[in-house]
């Protein structure tokens, strides 16, 4: 097996006094799809977030392809590969779908691959192509979905994390998000998924993790997981 992408290394994270990480551990090798369950508020985000750059961590370390990033800004950790599809999309509204993914493309990491790496997007969205000059604002909740993937893989990540990339959108569009998480990974993309579509999401995942009030319960591989009890009553309703 290859060595880790990406170790968490007993990771505590605070707001104030609110502890919202507790000891957390965990790793992502190359080449594989990760999922993250947990209920709201469990820490999911804030996992995230401290991976990204965006919060800091009190304590515990974060390293990336073996390189210590714990508290490194986010603009660094994104030179060095780490993608966010941050939940509720975020993409810019009043910019057009082309401008939104230029955007993506100011990392060094990404100059000399934009053109390249804008085809790429634009064949896997054909209707990001088809509305490039569009403002994203007037785009559907799915196409803006598509959009911030597509600015994300603007910076050629190494790793993405997805947080919700399913939040809120209809069935077929929900489908299509897990066919495209599928088909990144197959392109060679590590993937970290946090998603409240946890049937689908463990289904995808070649491993995952439980995480309850901050803290790491349980892990395993996808289908371990599906079969768990604990988790078939607290996550899948049966
Ligand atoms: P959700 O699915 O609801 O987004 P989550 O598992 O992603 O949940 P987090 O958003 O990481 O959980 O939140 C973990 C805990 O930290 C929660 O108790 C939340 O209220 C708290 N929290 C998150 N962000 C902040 C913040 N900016 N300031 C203070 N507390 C926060």
């Amino acid at each position: 097996m290859s060595d880790p992408l990406l170790q968490v290394d007993a990771v505590d994270l605070y707001y104030g006094d609110a502890q919202a990480l507790s000891g957390v551990s965990l790793e992502i090798r190359t080449g594989e799809i990760v999922a993250i369950v947990g209920a709201n508020g469990a820490g999911k985000s804030s996992l995230i977030r401290a991976i990204h750059g965006i919060e800091k961590p009190a304590s515990g370390r974060i390293r990336f392809d073996g390189v210590d990033i714990t508290a490194w800004p986010s603009y660094r950790t994104c030179e060095v590969g780490v993608g966010h599809v941050a939940e509720g999309r975020q993409v810019f509204p009043n910019l057009t779908v082309l401008e939104n993914l230029e955007m993506g493309a100011t990392l060094k990491r990404a100059r000399g691959a934009e053109k390249r790496t804008l085809e790429r997007v634009f064949t896997m969205f054909p209707r990001l192509s088809e509305r490039r000059r569009q403002p994203a604002g007037t785009l559907s909740g799915g196409e803006q979905q598509m959009l911030a993937i597509g600015r994300c893989l603007m910076g050629q990540p190494r790793l993405i994390m997805f947080d919700e990339p399913s939040l809120g959108l209809a069935p077929a569009i929900v489908h299509d998000v897990f066919r495209i998480v599928r088909r990144l990974n197959e392109e060679g993309l590590t993937i970290l998924l946090v998603e409240q579509n946890v049937t689908a999401s463990l289904k995808i995942a070649h491993r995952a993790y439980v995480l309850e009030n901050g803290r790491i319960e349980l892990s395993g591989s996808g289908r371990e997981l599906l079969d768990n009890d604990r988790v078939r009553q607290a996550y899948l309703g049966l």
